[in-house]
């Protein structure tokens, strides 16, 4: 008797959400917040990259309390090199990695002044040149200060993508990539920004509010999180006895 040949595994297919859910699933985001921005404070493209750049592993609050006055001194790449090292690290001490993010700060002005006039550059290829600027920074600086339509994945839109099915992958460049392809066109400028809001406010790393949720009926998330309203943790009373 010839054994069997076992039967190879079929792998199974990618969770795909085409352009036309995609569409969709950004149509209802949109409704929610129909003019989406970064929640960095900057006021100029100068001092967005330095905003961006040490937002790293920090949340944008912290950021936005640190830069406060350290903008109205130095706004431009001349001005923060003229306050120095040290007076960089003086205003960014409240900030996680700040020893090493003000290092950026100054040397990443003083490339900015060199190599490009003093002006910030519109390509990818060149930001990430800049000292402590990587691809996820350069994408926001092109979305938010050139309107380019890049999208940075950060750990928000990492975590929305996958639990939405929307865009998955294994890592940030895999996810970047699968949302280049189902984002529609006429998405990809505020894509960005909706996701990023969504995973901060809505879909939460550890308690997702489906409940509250405006893409709930598209997202292929399965454990969805009930109304907290309407559960108990207590269960009904029991019966006295
Ligand atoms: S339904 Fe839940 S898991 Fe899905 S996107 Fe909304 S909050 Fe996130």
């Amino acid at each position: 008797m010839t054994a069997t040949k076992p039967k190879p595994k079929r792998k199974r297919a990618p969770r795909t959400f085409g352009k036309e859910k995609a569409a969709e699933l950004y149509a209802e985001l949109a409704k929610v917040r129909p003019d989406p921005k970064t929640e960095l404070d900057f006021v100029n493209p100068y001092t967005l990259v330095v905003a961006v750049a040490l937002s790293a592993q920090a949340t944008d609050v912290g950021v936005n309390k640190a830069t406060k006055e350290l903008f109205k001194i130095a706004d431009t790449p001349e001005k923060m090199l003229a306050l120095g090292l040290e007076g960089v690290e003086q205003h960014v001490k409240t900030i996680g990695l700040w020893r090493n993010k003000a290092k950026n700060v100054i040397a990443l002005s003083q490339m900015l002044i060199d190599d490009f006039n003093g002006d910030v550059p519109q390509t990818r290829d060149e930001l990430v040149r800049l000292p402590g600027v990587g691809r996820k920074t350069a994408n926001v600086v092109l979305n938010e200060a050139f309107g380019q339509p890049t999208i940075a994945v950060d750990t928000h839109i990492f975590r929305v993508s996958n639990r939405t099915g929307l865009a998955p992958g294994k890592d940030p460049d895999q996810v970047e990539a699968s949302l280049e392809r189902t984002t529609p066109d006429e998405y990809k400028l505020g894509a960005h920004h909706w996701l990023i809001l969504h995973g901060r406010y809505t879909c939460v790393a550890r308690k997702p509010k489906c409940w509250d949720c405006s893409i709930r009926h598209l997202c292929k998330f399965k454990e969805k999180t009930p109304d907290p309203a309407k559960t108990s943790s207590l269960g009904p009373k029991a019966p006295r006895r």
